[in-house]
């Protein structure tokens, strides 16, 4: 499956049980998102905010309703749903390869001026090229040689290096003290204009960037609104 223009997800009625479970995570959830939206999802631990990230990436299939890009099922996109939907964990996954491939694993034609590009965008360029191996440096799985906002940093690079159309957020900042979070929120969203964005978190703090919150509780949207209606 291949889109050109603009990107919409639809989830339509959409239930969702783990099948070696017996109770219902999600029930019947329904939200339509349009290019160029920022929703913010917010609810407890627990109130199956993960479980609608993976199922709007086609990572889970709905036991009931269907998600829908384009109104084409995300199931039928396979791998290259990631060309679509770029997603940032609250544990970013880095490789134990170079920086540079780490980065370029969003595209892998990316040239080395590109590459420093998409570093000076997120704020890491200088901290890169302080290093004595540049972008040759090696990163460790763990990446322990990042701290977790400059992890964040990272894969925020290698989503830009790829341009995908919509990114999910799910909760990225947990973990981080306050500042340097308000420091990763403020460059994900003048980095990300324009795109759509879905942000999953358990907290207020940011959320007046978003256009439209949606609360989610016992596996129900709850209520939804404007962040100034709310
Ligand atoms: P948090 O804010 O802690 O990240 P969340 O809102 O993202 O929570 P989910 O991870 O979606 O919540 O989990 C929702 C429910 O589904 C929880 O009760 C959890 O225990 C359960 N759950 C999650 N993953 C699985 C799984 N693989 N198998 C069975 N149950 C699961
Ligand atoms: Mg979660």
């Amino acid at each position: 499956q291949q889109i050109t223009g603009p990107v919409s997800l639809s989830v339509s009625h959409v239930s969702f049980t783990y099948p070696e479970s017996n109770k219902g995570v999600l029930s019947n959830v329904d939200l339509q998102i349009n290019p160029g939206d920022k929703l913010a999802i917010l609810g407890r631990s627990g109130s199956g905010k993960s479980t609608l990230a993976h199922l709007l990436r086609g990572d889970l299939t709905p036991t009931d309703g269907s998600v829908k890009i384009n109104s084409i099922d995300v199931a039928e996109f396979g791998d290259d749903i990631s060309n679509y939907i770029g997603v940032i964990h609250q544990n970013p996954y880095l490789f134990n390869t170079s920086i540079l491939n780490n980065v370029r694993l969003g595209r892998e034609s990316a040239t080395e001026d590109e590459v420093w590009h998409v570093l000076e965008r997120v704020g890491l360029k200088s901290l890169i090229q302080s290093m004595p191996d540049g972008l040759n440096t090696l990163v460790d799985e763990a990446g322990l040689r990042f701290s977790g906002g400059e992890r964040h940093r990272l894969a925020l690079a290698r989503i830009l290096l790829k341009e995908v159309p919509i990114i999910l957020l799910d909760e990225p900042t947990v973990g981080l003290d306050p500042i340097t979070e308000q420091h990763l929120l403020d460059t994900f969203f003048t980095q990300l204009t324009g795109k759509t964005i879905i942000w999953i978190t358990h907290h207020l703090q940011g959320i007046d960037l978003m256009d439209q919150v949606v609360f989610i509780e016992d596996g129900q949207i709850e209520m939804s609104g404007s962040p100034a209606e709310l």
